[in-house]
Formats: structure tokens, sequence, C-alpha cells
């Protein structure tokens, strides 16, 4: 019996999955709605960086902390 095309892409991607270190993230655009407003969050050339005030002072912030957060377990390129 043959397996479905289909089918073997998605056991292939269950297994890609289990497999973080194969992904490297290259870029990200985030929009996210903070407590005190709309925030725009983008990981470009190996640097994050947010629109709020907090990160213009101290190059992080809570929303880019959180956005790690939610991507742990990719391999961020941060060797440039
Ligand atoms: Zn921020």
């Amino acid at each position: 019996m043959t397996i479905e095309p289909l089918e073997e892409k998605r056991q292939k991607a269950q297994r890609y999955a289990t497999e973080p270190e194969r992904f490297r993230l290259e870029g990200i655009h985030l929009r996210m709605t903070s407590e005190h407003g709309v925030r725009e969050i983008t990981f470009q050339e190996g640097r994050w960086s947010c629109t709020c005030p907090f990160y213009a002072d101290h190059h992080t912030c809570s929303h880019i902390m959180a956005a790690q957060q939610i991507l742990n377990g990719i391999q961020f390129d941060l060797d440039r």
C-alpha cells in the first residue's frame, strides 16, 4: 500500500517540527497591542527592535522579551 503524497508531507512536517535546530529565523515583523498602545516589533539582520519609548532608551523592552518567549525554540541568527 502506498502512502498518499500529502500524508507523506504531513509526516515529514511532524518530524521537522520536533527538530527546531533545523530552522533559523531571518526576519519577522510583529504588531502587538500593549497596555499603552500598538507596538511594532521587528527582527532583522540579527537585531530586535521595537517602536516603544522604552526600547529607544534601553535597546530592549517587555514587548521584545514577550515575542522571544512566544518564539522560543527557534534559532535566532544573532551572529551577523
Ligand atoms: Zn517595546
